[in-house]
């Protein structure tokens, strides 16, 4: 744990008690602050009244002139649609309304200067990032810690002591809340409308992504949309070091991928870092653009390309993001659950050449209308889940397409299917381009059903464990 000890002997309220904040709320009591919490959840009440030195009380009953600062988890509005009660509370009394990622960056600053602070954001592509960096500083021998968004609550990581290195993937709503964050290394990998309920409009989500490179020591900026390519020019116009990089077009400058081959350029001299070629980890140019921005970090950390490459090719990637989860003969069959809405399933259409999709779901406004372009490449359509009428409207006459009702029905047919495809590598492939609430809790829940159905095909290759 991260003992926040700025705050010993005073006051702090903190709002939201799921993992982020309870870890906050341990923080703060072992680095001496007095602290008050809520949640509206009383199972979350709960846990959190058992952690000695925490006091729940409704923070609609407390002295906010007597409280140093607000702790907001993540997930409760700052700003929109309106800001949350606390808010206009603290806000009324002048109390500063922070977040954890805030509360790390300057226990940071003040105990440990020399623990390099890499920090991710983007609209997609932050946790494969992310992994990414922490498994080439791991590769490198360094001692990284990873979380923030994905995985432990920054408050949990192991305790700050240089050169320990943390690689913390930030969401908007975490930046929002952190307004001295200060990372050595800061990365945008792109920006396109998301959450804007959440923050207004795309200029205020794009300030606040901008907010977090502009603050870094060594900014890392993809350049593939207008608005990042914006954010990158002006924060060098005054004066950041910005490492450029692009999955679409050379450089001159920055970290770029010609096809499969990841290029480092300085004045126009190129230095090939590496081959994604054969790393099924990271396929399709998205991943491409990950990892050039891991590159340009690890770079900017003291990586050397050697090490750099090895860590690529042994990266295993994460679960439910075009995750290899099986081969049998020539058939290939990938987990990407994680794809729940259609600009993500055309990530994973774009990486295969034969593919036996299982789509469906809970759909997203849209559906799968925006797909069109890859439909030459689906061998044949599985629907599953309460989208299969609105999706097999849409194939009609385009993709052939079974109604298979359920993921289990769909894998039976797609993997019979593939199997008798002379193609050189089918795929089946789950990316269901919907949320998954209508047959399954979350998007992990449906891969990892996927996943052990998959591995209990007869015959099957488990990559890394051999046949079962
Ligand atoms: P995030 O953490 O930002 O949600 P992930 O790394 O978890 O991103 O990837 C989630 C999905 O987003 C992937 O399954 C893929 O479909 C898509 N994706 C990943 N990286 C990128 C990228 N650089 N550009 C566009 N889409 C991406």
């Amino acid at each position: 744990m991260i003992a926040v000890e700025g705050f010993r002997g005073r006051n702090v309220a903190v709002f939201g008690l799921g993992g982020s904040g309870l870890a906050t709320a341990r923080a703060l009591v072992a680095g001496g602050a007095a602290v008050v919490a809520w949640d509206d959840g009383e199972a979350a009440r709960t846990a959190a009244s058992a952690i000695e030195g925490i006091e729940i009380v409704s923070l609609a009953e407390i002295d906010w002139s007597a409280v140093e600062a607000l702790i907001l988890a993540p997930g409760v509005p700052l700003t929109h649609p309106e800001p949350h009660w606390t808010v206009k509370a603290a806000k009324v009394a002048g109390v500063p309304v922070i977040g954890d990622v805030e509360l790390f960056a300057r226990e940071r600053r003040e105990r440990s200067p020399g623990s390099p602070f890499v920090a991710i954001t983007g609209t997609n592509g932050k946790s494969t990032t992310t992994a990414l960096i922490d498994h080439l500083l791991r590769v490198a021998g360094r001692d990284s810690q990873m979380g923030g968004n994905i995985g432990r609550a920054v408050l949990s990581l192991d305790d700050l002591d240089a050169p320990r290195t943390y690689v913390i993937e930030c969401s908007s709503f975490q930046i929002d809340l952190a307004p001295g964050i200060d990372p050595t290394v800061g990365i945008l990998t792109n920006l396109s409308p998301d959450h804007l309920d959440r923050h207004g409009s795309m200029e205020a989500y794009a300030a606040i992504k901008e907010r977090l490179v502009e603050a870094s020591q060594t900014a890392v900026v993809g350049v593939d949309d207008e608005l990042s390519a914006g954010i990158a020019d002006l924060i060098a116009s005054e004066g950041h070091r910005v490492v450029r990089i692009s999955a679409a077009h050379r450089l001159a400058d920055g970290v770029f991928a010609d096809g499969t081959k990841v290029i480092a350029a300085t004045g126009g001299v190129e230095t090939v870092v590496a081959d994604l070629s054969g790393i099924g980890s990271l396929r399709g140019r998205h991943n491409a653009q990950n990892a050039c921005a891991a590159v340009a970090a690890a770079r900017a950390l003291g990586l050397d390309d050697a090490t750099i490459a090895a860590g690529l090719a042994s990266f295993p990637g994460l679960a439910h993001r075009m995750e290899t989860v099986g081969r049998k003969g020539r058939v290939l069959f990938v987990n990407d659950s994680k794809a729940t809405n259609a600009d993500s399933t055309a990530q994973a259409l774009a990486s295969f050449d034969r593919i036996y999709w299982i789509a469906g779901g809970k759909p997203k406004a849209g559906g799968i209308t925006s797909l069109g372009d890859f439909f030459g490449k689906i061998a044949e359509a599985y629907l599953i889940g309460v989208s299969t009428e609105e999706f097999a409207a849409t194939l009609d006459g385009r993709v052939p397409y079974v109604k298979a009702g359920t993921v289990d029905a769909a894998l039976d047919l797609a993997a019979a299917a593939a199997a008798a495809d002379p193609a050189a590598e089918p795929v089946v492939l789950l990316s269901p381009a919907c949320a998954s609430y209508d047959q399954f809790k979350n998007f992990e829940v449906r891969g990892d059903h996927f996943r052990g159905l998959v591995q209990a095909l007869p015959g099957i290759a488990i990559p890394g464990g051999g046949k079962p």
